[in-house]
């Protein structure tokens, strides 16, 4: 995608839809669903630039892949969960399978197409993105009235993979978890897992039967939360019978407040907080293991990303023996393996860099407004999901702690309530500006890092938009601001300025 070659250009006549949805990931598919039970007069295509839907789900396909927070609040609000509540990713794109077919959805999807560019032009209030289109070689051209950008946050193609010293003297295979070969044979290999996040808690188990050894290499550890995978509210209920629509609410409801109550503690009370954890760690892993070495994390606990280790299978792997953990730097790569700093050599057939993503803004698209080329850091975010001086466009960046899909489907509702408040008022563009006095307000880095510090996003915070201090420019990261908050969002707000006028007709390409 990043790597995008400008292919041959198509000179037809650009294929027009009111919006235009770029990626078939959690976020699109879900965009979709609202805009054809809210909206069902809109036309809408969605632009995806792998071959099918999924995005995340799709793109990883590790030994043993699944989400790290459960379905109920990472499925959507409009379909119920039914399996356990930390899924594979297999079960994941079953679901949103399901999604697309009861929703007739397939038709409005146009695979093997990667948006390359989008102009937004004032005087036609219209946007036109350009697209390599897989299918025929060439770019083919589309026009909307509304853009809709569901492209994640990494870029799909490649992981992030630090430069360490040595590492072209190593013989072995190296190998990112984002980019997994299909026919990788560890069977009876040594195996150095380096990271300690989510993906690393789910490679080191589900490997670990079939290696010779697999051992998880750290700089420094992770919070991970063991636990049965299963939800015993929505299994009472089942048990008596409930349809399987309360079910969903009713367990949504409740994991919503227990996690409300982990992020108050964790500000609140954050040193009982870790020490309900590591002793979690420590039931599975036994009073003899170096809990405060390998699993004790210098930062506080939803600092990060807090990862559910279904099973505790992480540990059950350590503890048999199976798997190790080694709490070090890495010193350099040689021929055999890696040498820590602290001296000792860790060989290894195959090293997997677990070692997280790529920060990519806006699916490395190239963006400009009337000609002028946007760059998204010296942007504004209105409540998170639009943008100062970008009119007609919303972002979906999803939440951190909370379900990233709470937060897709609360923008959906929202984008919805726009696009009807301009119908009915016969506006047709509306540009987020910052006024004369918000000019002065301080404005802050997209995510406070005192709040949320996670690698990627600390590489990355250069690139994303800004935010300021007080509504309507303040980016929570909190959902249970949020769920009263962008319902209730003022759209006469004088932050938002709308165009009047007449909408040129156009046709309507097939869908
Ligand atoms: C391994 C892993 C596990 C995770 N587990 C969880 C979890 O349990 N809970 C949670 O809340 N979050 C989790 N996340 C975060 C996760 O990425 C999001 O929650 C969610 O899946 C993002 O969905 P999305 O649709 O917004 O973006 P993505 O899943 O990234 O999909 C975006 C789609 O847009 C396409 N695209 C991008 N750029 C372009 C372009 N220029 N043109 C055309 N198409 C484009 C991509 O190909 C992709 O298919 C996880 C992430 C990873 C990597």
């Amino acid at each position: 995608m990043s790597e995008a070659v400008i292919l041959e250009t198509n000179s037809a006549t650009p294929e027009h839809r009111d919006i235009l949805i770029v990626g078939a990931g959690i976020s699109g598919i879900g965009g979709a669903v609202h805009l054809k039970k809210e909206l069902p007069n809109k036309t809408f295509l969605i632009l995806e630039n792998q071959d099918s839907f999924g995005g995340t789900w799709k793109t990883h396909t590790y030994p043993g892949i699944r989400s790290d927070s459960d379905l109920f609040t990472f499925g959507y609000k409009f379909k119920p969960w039914t399996g356990k509540p930390i899924a594979s990713a297999g079960a994941i794109l079953e679901y949103m399978s399901e999604v697309i077919e009861e929703n007739a959805i397939d038709a409005h999807i146009r695979y093997g197409s990667t948006v390359i560019s989008a102009s937004w032009s004032t005087e036609q209030k219209l946007w036109t993105l350009v697209a390599n289109d897989a299918s025929t070689g060439t770019t083919k051209t589309y026009t909307a009235n509304f853009l809709w950008m569901c492209q994640g946050y990494y870029r799909h193609a490649k992981g992030y993979t630090p430069e360490w010293p040595g590492m072209n003297a190593y013989q072995g295979t190296v190998v990112h978890p984002q980019t997994w070969p299909e026919d990788l044979d560890y069977e009876n290999k040594n195996v150095l897992v380096i990271g300690s996040g989510a993906t690393a808690a789910t490679l080191v188990p589900a490997m670990a039967d079939k290696t010779k050894h697999i051992t998880m290499l750290q700089r420094s550890p992770t919070y991970f939360a063991p636990g049965e995978n299963r939800n015993e509210l929505a299994d009472s209920l089942r048990e008596l019978d409930i349809p399987k629509e309360w079910i969903h609410e009713i367990v949504r409801k409740r994991i919503l407040l227990d996690s409300k109550e982990i992020t108050r503690r964790s500000f609140e009370e954050p040193e009982a907080l870790r020490a309900e954890l590591l002793a979690g760690a420590r039931a599975f892993l036994g009073e003899d293991f170096d809990i405060e070495k390998h699993f004790t994390p210098a930062y506080r606990p939803w600092q990060q990303r807090l990862a559910f280790v279904p099973d505790g299978d992480l540990f059950t792997g350590i503890a048999s023996g199976n798997a190790s953990v080694v709490t070090d730097q890495i010193e350099t790569f040689n021929e055999t393996g890696v040498l820590t700093a602290s001296g000792e050599q860790l060989d290894a057939d195959i090293i997997v860099t677990a070692t997280g993503f790529n920060l990519c803004m806006f699916g490395d698209i190239q963006f400009s407004v009337d000609g002028t080329p946007v760059d998204f850091s010296d942007t504004v975010t209105w409540r998170g999901m639009l943008l100062s001086g970008v009119p007609n466009m919303c972002w979906v960046f999803g939440y951190l702690r909370t379900s990233w899909t709470m937060r897709a489907d609360l923008i959906s509702e929202f984008v919805c309530r726009l696009l009807k408040h301009m119908d009915d008022n016969g506006m047709d563009a509306v540009t987020p500006t910052l006024s004369e006095a918000d000019q002065h307000t301080a404005i802050q880095p997209w995510v406070d890092p005192e709040n949320f510090n996670a690698g990627y996003l600390t590489r990355g915070m250069h690139l994303l938009p800004k935010q300021g201090t007080a509504l309507p420019w303040r980016h929570t990261q909190d959902y249970y601001f949020d769920r009263d908050d962008i319902p209730t969002a003022d759209l006469d707000d004088a932050s938002l300025q709308y165009q009047h006028g007449q909408k040129l007709n156009r046709a309507v390409g097939s869908e």
